[in-house]
């Protein structure tokens, strides 16, 4: 962090201000310019740096943070260099990635329903499969989930396909279910600043699906992977999703930026969701397209034999007959973008 002098300032000023800076134990480094005076603030407690609200000391200009908050999340921990994350054998990002489909419907709602949708996704190319065993809605009346018996569909899917499983934890009294069946821990935008269920993620030894929350910045987005990757578990990948915003016509606003922009922070691969910001099914492909096209290193999407009976996304739902050629066409604009 530097506090920047106005040039007026005078040497009590920056005296009294140095004071402030060391009395929280920090360390410093002046610099006198030829017209400005600049500390640098050295090991700092970030929060408790903030909190002396030194922009507000006489003949301080200005207080600039130069440093990131997250020190795992970010991209300087691997020399700058994209790391793969691995889930069940198939690799994301890293340096030489290949475009990757996460597909499956919303929820497992019948054994029938999640078979038919894992064979049709598999045939299409699917690398791993989706389906949510506990659901977080937003009305406590919706369709809550099969729990552990939906855990149990998706371990028969899995078998039968071979397509490793994801599945989201909403709750850490069902960690340990959740580990024994799946492959891959989602954690919902929902849930993306529970912070004990972060911490517990990170200690439970798989993968991490970490999506992006509904109101997240892009720090607040890191430093929630911060929290697992501090446990030890380097495996997370990141997943933007749609943010919430009043004037987007779509369910939630699809931040491609931030595909972008997370990349040039830190080295966990980044991909996109573009059913959940979509909210029907008439946006999903050109938001898929577009995320494609963007650099994002796979897509999470959802789809169902029947969507029309499905009891969580069905308007969302892509069916099961156009997965062929929607894998077709996104996975070659996402050739054209790496080409
Ligand atoms: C989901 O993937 O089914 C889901 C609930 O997504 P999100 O947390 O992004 O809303
Ligand atoms: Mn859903």
């Amino acid at each position: 962090m530097l506090v920047i002098f106005h040039p007026d300032a005078d040497d009590r000023e920056i005296l009294a201000v140095l004071d402030r800076i060391h009395s929280t134990g920090a360390g410093s480094q002046r610099v006198d310019g030829a017209e400005q005076t600049v500390i640098g603030v050295i090991d700092a407690d970030r929060d408790h740096i903030a909190s002396l609200e030194l922009d507000a000391d006489p003949g301080v200009d200005r207080v600039v943070p130069v440093s990131s908050p997250y020190k795992l999340a970010h991209k300087h921990r691997h020399d700058g260099a994209p790391y793969p994350v691995t889930v069940g054998g198939v690799a994301f990002g890293g340096p030489t990635p290949e475009f990757r489909l996460i597909l499956g419907p919303c929820a497992v709602e019948t054994r029938e329903q999640t078979m038919a949708a894992a064979i049709a996704c598999k045939a299409a190319g699917a690398d791993l499969l989706r389906g949510g065993a506990f659901k977080p809605r937003t009305s406590p009346y919706a369709f809550q989930g099969l729990g552990l018996d939906g855990l149990k569909i998706l371990a028969e899917a899995r078998e039968e396909t071979g397509l490793p499983i994801v599945t989201e934890l909403t709750d850490l009294r069902d960690i340990d279910a959740v580990v024994r069946y799946a492959d891959c821990i989602q954690v919902g935008a929902r849930n993306m600043q529970h912070f004990p269920l972060l911490t517990e993620i990170g200690r439970a030894g798989l993968p991490v699906l970490l999506k992006r929350g509904l109101g997240a910045s892009i720090d607040d987005f890191l430093l929630a992977a911060e929290y697992i990757l501090t446990e030890g578990n380097s495996e997370v990948v990141l997943c933007e999703r749609g943010i919430h915003a009043n004037a987007t016509p779509a369910r939630s606003c699809l931040d491609l930026a931030a595909v972008t922009v997370l990349k040039e922070h830190t080295h966990l691969p980044v991909i996109v969701d573009p059913s959940h910001a979509a909210g029907r099914r008439a946006l999903v492909e050109p938001l898929a397209l577009a995320a494609a096209a963007c650099g994002a290193d796979g897509l999470i999407v959802e789809c169902h034999p029947d969507p029309k009976q499905a009891r969580c996304d069905g308007p969302q739902a892509i069916t099961l007959d156009v997965l062929d050629e929607f894998c077709t066409r996104v996975r070659s604009v996402a050739a054209v973008a790496t080409a």
